[in-house]
């Protein structure tokens, strides 16, 4: 028994858009440069009329203050985000890393935050966007803790510690992660039941989302289709990665960030 579909928020391209192009899971930190350089600069060339970014642009979010301390790398990826805002619409949708992005950041970068899940109405053409966590249904203790962060009483305990106390935090939480993910082989993917169940309470032929980082387009019943968005990792030697779907009236075209 799948639950009911979310309310589905809706943006509605101007008739002057041709193109909408989505990225998502750039887990930007740090300690991977050239991603970062590969997205400044996809966001200085990109042909597309406006830009949407499908969540977990940060390996970690923990909290809007932090683009405030001198010389934070928040603070040096907002003057990025605020360049490319300025140039063309930009949107952000919350990942499972960065969900406590919030108004702070809407206000330095000149993004618009978009709820997941938006349905993008674009040249005749209905899409569903989604980070796509919430439809990852199998993985229980998961939807649990999502449940726990995405509630206003746990965000605002967490956020009444001090920045330095949420860093240490951040860290310790994603390194447990990251030693649970090495020693399990599978990880849930998005509900087949669920997704079709969003499509259709959002009328839309497509869902578009990231999170999984198996990208692929599944046709999930006759007309009805989910295109799976790649992660980013160009600093990755051996399998560098990072791509751009492109939503238009011809469809959705898959893309490198350098021809875009
Ligand atoms: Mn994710």
């Amino acid at each position: 028994m799948t639950d009911a579909p979310p309310p589905i928020a809706e943006l509605v391209a101007p008739d002057a858009w041709r193109a909408v192009d989505c990225i998502s899971d750039l887990h930007l930190d740090a300690a991977h440069p050239a991603t970062l350089r590969a997205l400044q600069s996809y966001l200085e060339t990109t042909r597309a009329d406006a830009v949407v970014i499908l969540g977990d642009l940060f390996e970690v979010w923990v909290g809007d203050d932090a683009l405030r301390e001198p010389g934070s790398f928040e603070g040096r990826v907002c003057a990025i985000l605020h360049d490319a805002a300025a140039r063309r619409p930009t949107f952000f949708m919350h990942g499972n890393r960065d969900f406590l992005v919030s108004d702070g950041f809407a206000q330095a970068t000149g993004i618009t935050l978009l709820a997941d899940p938006t349905a993008l109405a674009l040249g005749g053409l209905r899409w569903l966007l989604s980070h796509g966590d919430a439809l990852c249904l199998e993985d229980l203790p998961y939807q649990q803790f999502r449940r726990m962060v995405r509630a206003s009483d746990w965000q605002t305990q967490w956020l009444a510690q001090p920045l330095a106390a949420r860093r240490t935090q951040a860290r310790g939480i994603r390194s447990e992660s990251e030693s649970r993910k090495r020693a399990v082989v599978t990880y849930a993917d998005v509900d087949r039941d669920a997704a079709l169940a969003w499509l259709q309470a959002a009328h839309a032929q497509a869902l578009v989302h990231g999170h999984t980082h198996r990208p692929a387009d599944h046709l999930l019943a006759p007309g009805l289709v989910r295109h799976v968005l790649t992660d980013w990792d160009v600093d990755d030697d051996a399998a560098p990665r990072a791509e751009v779907l492109r939503l238009s009236a011809q469809g959705a075209q898959r893309l490198a960030p350098e021809a875009a």
